[in-house]
């Protein structure tokens, strides 16, 4: 499973749910530098919209 987690090199979007009794763990890194972990659902799905929203492929869109 390591090698699925986002590293500078590799930026993404990793979002891990092993179970439905266990909580969600995420991580986020961008090749922008900014990088992020959460765990819990609620708070991996915050992560996941901010990233998305201010990251990744957001910058895309914005032109940087
Ligand atoms: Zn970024």
């Amino acid at each position: 499973m390591a090698d699925l987690t986002p590293t500078p090199d590799r930026p993404g979007l990793h979002v891990s749910k092993p179970s439905p009794n266990t909580p969600a763990t995420g991580s986020v890194v961008c090749h922008c530098g900014a990088k992020a972990t959460a765990t819990g659902d609620n708070q991996v799905r915050a992560l996941v919209e901010g990233y998305t929203a201010n990251h990744g492929p957001a910058h895309n869109r914005t032109g940087r």
